[in-house]
């Protein structure tokens, strides 16, 4: 058997090494650094805004963003079931609670539901839109751009807008995701609502060993966030704070890996984009499943490739599945298990979650790394399709 293919690895092949190594050798490797402003620089630059703060992680870029928002305890935050539980545990942390939500056929969240939601189960009044169940005022919602692909921005900002809703949108997995037609064409993926989070984890498009940054429509309110995210220090002598801050702060030596990463950003979304291609390919016709797309009227990063499997035809448990691939040398992995079935949010509100079941158990993610080789990415195909005729006929 030949080597094993893996789900998706991080790719160091530029100045990672170098970076990293002129921040410890400056002694700057903690939360202090020019790298710190340096890798800030670049992403604003990047995305074309004015401001952005690095922080910790993705889930703390999320939880920074559930505080500017004004998200209290008490408070109701409508989220997506369908994705990875880093972009609901932030609502907790306000002791707030969550409303789950639908996805439609992108994976990210159903904007129709999202609407008839603010429409039939809340009233709005005073400026504020109020969950009848529960009385509680329903403040944010977070929107999730799964696996790259984004979500639909202009109905959920008119809906967001009509209800007076904050928009955060969890692009941690969409990071270089554009839209190129419409109302935000030339807009990038966390641009375009109040917030906008990133991750720089290990299997993201570009990472920091963890990592993660955010920005806003509001350039001081990005700097309201470093602020809270280096423990609300004053001034550099004297240890003065006037608020109730967070260690959130990214540190200089994961920074200095993440500007050797930005220099690559773009080399590596052509080649996730390259790879999907040929995956399309190979994959056009298969009789068993279907290599979903991503949305028209935008250029996604193309993060994660999804193969939905045709239930009728295939009967085998994703478990089953997955293990078959393994012992061949493929990484695969399902879809998340649904956040609103998993023990902390059982009891939690919910809204219409129909689709979401249903793909959660047909999506297969496969390989995605960008140093796949064409033979590795013909050999995947190869062995998933040899899986699930084996499956299909009944074994
Ligand atoms: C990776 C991820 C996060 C969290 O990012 P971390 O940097 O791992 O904290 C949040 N939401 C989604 C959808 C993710 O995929």
């Amino acid at each position: 058997m030949g080597r094993f293919i893996p789900l998706c690895v991080p790719n160091f092949e530029g100045n990672e090494r170098k970076y990293a190594d002129d921040a410890i050798g400056q002694g700057w490797v903690s939360t202090g650094g020019q790298y710190i402003t340096l890798l800030e620089k670049k992403m604003a630059e990047f995305l074309g805004v004015e401001e952005v703060a690095a922080c910790q992680s993705g889930t703390s870029a999320l939880h920074l963003s559930l505080i500017e928002a004004g998200v209290v305890p008490g408070d109701m935050v409508i989220v997506p079931t369908l994705t990875f539980i880093a972009a609901v545990n932030p609502v907790k942390y306000q002791f707030a609670e969550p409303i789950f939500m639908d996805c439609d056929d992108s994976l990210c969240m159903d904007p129709v539901k999202l609407e008839r939601f603010c429409e039939e189960e809340c009233e709005f009044k005073g400026g504020r839109l109020i969950y009848k169940q529960t009385g509680k005022h329903v403040k944010a919602v977070v929107v999730v751009h799964v696996f790259g692909n984004l979500a639909d921005m202009e109905r959920i900002m008119e809906t967001a807008g009509r209800f007076n809703l904050k928009v955060i949108e969890d692009a941690t997995e969409a990071l270089g995701s554009k839209y190129t037609e419409g109302r935000y064409a030339g807009r990038y993926a966390g641009t375009v609502g109040d917030f906008g989070a990133y991750s720089y984890n290990g299997n993201k498009i570009i990472t920091t060993g963890g990592g993660g940054a955010v920005t806003a429509a509001d350039a001081g309110t990005v700097r309201h966030i470093r602020y809270l995210s280096t423990q609300c220090k004053d001034d550099p002598h004297y240890y003065i704070h006037n608020e109730v801050g967070f260690n959130y702060r990214m540190t200089n030596v994961q920074a200095a890996i993440g500007v050797a990463q930005m220099e690559e950003l773009q080399e590596f979304i052509a080649r996730k984009q390259k790879n999907y291609e040929l995956y399309r390919e190979l994959f056009s016709g298969f009789e068993l499943g279907e290599l979903m797309g991503f949305r028209p009227g935008t250029s996604s990063n193309k993060w994660f490739y999804s193969l939905k499997i045709d239930r009728d035809k295939v009967r085998a448990t994703m478990r089953e599945i997955i293990t078959s691939l393994e012992k061949r040398g493929i990484g695969t992995r399902a879809v998340w298990g649904l956040i609103h079935e998993q023990l902390p949010y059982r009891d939690a509100a919910r809204y219409k979650i129909e689709k979401a079941p249903d793909y959660s158990s047909r999506i297969l993610n496969f390989p995605s790394s960008t140093d796949l080789k064409e033979g590795d990415i013909r050999h995947v195909a190869e062995q998933i399709k040899l899986v699930l005729r084996e499956y299909a006929d009944g074994r």
